[in-house]
């Protein structure tokens, strides 16, 4: 079956390369997606750092500005200031109490009055800040202590330490977020801890404050990319994901027309991978060489060698089997010109031409050129119409085969009885051979009916004064049978079978 093997092949190529395509955009397409969604989650995740950072700088600075409104107090009788220590506490937001130290000894408290506490200034970081998991009033509330230090005394201002921790949590929409003091750590929705991320642990952020000894710090894990991915780009995956599949669908459509059956002749014949095969014809009388049949063979570069079953109908159909005979003619004449003087006298040359190139005026220039490079010991040429095409007989074949008729050139027609149309040639055009097909011939000695229609062939051109050809003669029954008759030339793989051109001049030369 014509290009069967070819279209498969075909079609697995278009399909990979579909494939590729698909695939190449998904791929470009989750590409841009990541690197977006990665850019768009640090450049988020940056934002809440800094909000956060400026959220706890904020209260902080309360708390200085709280420190810096009872530093007149420091030193006085503690149940004087009492009162002005409660008012601070009353008008500032995050602040829970404030104590006064002198040196380490804390004696005085917005809370309880005159009191005795030690500071352990280990705790604090720089001497100012102290993240306190809970004290003995309240174990399990953690309190943010802010320390200013005046000469040697000193204002602790401590802060709601869960205030903080729920802004932290507003603040993590993407991962949660840390407050970091010294080793100290309290993250958002967590127990506060002093483990710390090792500083080259991978996505690990920080933002530190310019004014406190605090940063606040998170990681972005591998998960919180691909979270923000669905959640924020599913449509976008989505419709690459289908312009994946149209583009691939596209791909395999475009590629198609690319490689038709057509185009890859055309890119054949680009490439000279046509080339000629020769069939020796031998004389019906001695069986000696007299001429031989150029069949054409497609070279491929990848499925090896072609028979023309495979691409001639495809060729004919196209047109371009007109390019490719006059190629196969020239290749011909180059190859065997050098070697006129080693062919046998009269040597004829067979041709296969369709019908739509019998309307082709080149062809007669072709043959033209052909008959003139083989002057020193001239050649007969054959053209054998082949009938899988309809030759329309018109005023353009007739000045056509009267033009080839002048340059000496035989019409041959081609497997004679097999087609509808061989009787009405005989009539209307001025057949020269007769080429009884193979199928007859293998009927030769078999009980089969048209076995009888050899006979009546060779009746008929006998009658009308036509040379025969018998091609497929595979056996010495054939030919016996064919030569008792009076056949005028024999050919078929007895005699030898079709050969790249080296090989048959090897078996010319003397
Ligand atoms: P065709 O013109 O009838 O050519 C004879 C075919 O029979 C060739 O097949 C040849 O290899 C084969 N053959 C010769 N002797 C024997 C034999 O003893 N036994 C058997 N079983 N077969 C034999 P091939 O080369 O495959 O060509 C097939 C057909 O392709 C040709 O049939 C011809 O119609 C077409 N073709 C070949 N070359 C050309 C060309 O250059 N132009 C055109 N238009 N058609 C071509
Ligand atoms: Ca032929
Ligand atoms: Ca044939």
């Amino acid at each position: 079956m014509p290009f069967n093997t070819l279209k498969t092949h075909q079609f697995k190529v278009r399909l990979f390369s579909a494939i590729a395509v698909s695939l190449g955009c998904i791929l470009f397409g989750s590409a841009i997606i990541l690197w977006q969604t990665v850019s768009n989650t640090q450049q988020e995740t940056w934002t809440q750092l800094r909000n956060a950072q400026q959220r706890i700088d904020s209260s902080l600075d309360n708390a200085h500005q709280v420190a810096l409104a009872v530093r007149e107090s420091l030193g006085k009788p503690c149940n004087d200031i009492v009162p002005l220590l409660r008012t601070q506490v009353a008008i500032s937001p995050d602040v829970r109490s404030i104590l006064l130290a002198h040196g380490n000894n804390i004696y005085c408290s917005s809370l309880y009055g005159p009191y005795q506490e030690r500071i352990n200034i280990d705790n604090y970081t720089k001497g100012q800040l102290f993240l306190m998991k809970g004290n003995w009033v309240k174990v399990d509330q953690p309190i943010v202590i802010y320390r200013d230090v005046v000469g040697n005394d000193s204002i602790t201002v401590r802060i709601y330490g869960y205030l903080l921790l729920s802004e932290l949590n507003n603040l993590s929409t993407n991962t949660p977020l840390s407050l970091v003091v010294g080793k100290q750590r309290w993250q958002a929705g967590k127990t506060p801890t002093d483990q710390l991320f090792p500083l080259e642990t991978p996505g690990y952020m920080e933002q530190p404050s310019t004014r406190y000894p605090f940063r606040i710090v998170t990681r972005l894990y591998p998960a919180d990319y691909i979270d923000n991915i669905w959640r924020f780009s599913k449509f976008s995956l989505i419709a690459w994901a289908l312009l994946g599949l149209v583009s691939g669908i596209w791909a395999f459509r475009k590629s198609g027309r690319m490689h038709s059956p057509e185009q890859e002749l055309r890119g054949a014949l680009d490439h000279q991978e046509f080339i000629p095969y020769i069939q020796p014809v031998v004389s019906g009388d001695h069986t000696q060489l007299t001429g031989c049949e150029v069949l054409m063979r497609w070279q491929h570069p990848r499925q090896g060698m072609i028979s023309p079953d495979r691409f001639i109908p495809m060729a004919e159909h196209s047109g371009l089997i007109i390019p490719m005979t006059r190629n196969l003619i020239t290749q011909v004449r180059e190859q065997f010109a050098p070697c006129v003087q080693q062919l046998p006298r009269n040597f004829h040359f067979g041709f296969n031409i369709c019908a739509a190139h019998f309307r082709d005026f080149s062809l007669v220039e072709d043959c033209c050129e052909f008959i003139a490079s083989f002057r020193e010991n001239p050649i007969k040429l054959v053209l054998e119409l082949t009938e899988r095409e309809l030759l329309v007989v018109d005023d353009v074949t007739h000045r056509l085969i009267a033009e080839l008729h002048k340059l000496g050139v035989l019409i041959a027609i081609d497997d004679f009885g097999t087609g509808n149309s061989s009787l009405s040639y005989l009539q209307n055009l001025r057949i020269d051979i007769l080429k009884i097909d193979k199928s007859f011939v293998s009927m030769i000695g078999t009980d089969a009916i048209p076995a009888h229609l050899v006979d009546n062939v060779i009746d008929l051109a006998t009658r009308l004064d036509l040379k025969l050809v018998a091609e497929g003669v595979e056996n010495e029954e054939q030919s016996a049978y064919l030569r008792a008759r009076k056949v005028t030339y024999l050919q078929g793989y007895l005699y030898g079978r079709p050969m790249p051109v080296k090989e048959f001049l090897s078996l010319v030369s003397p």
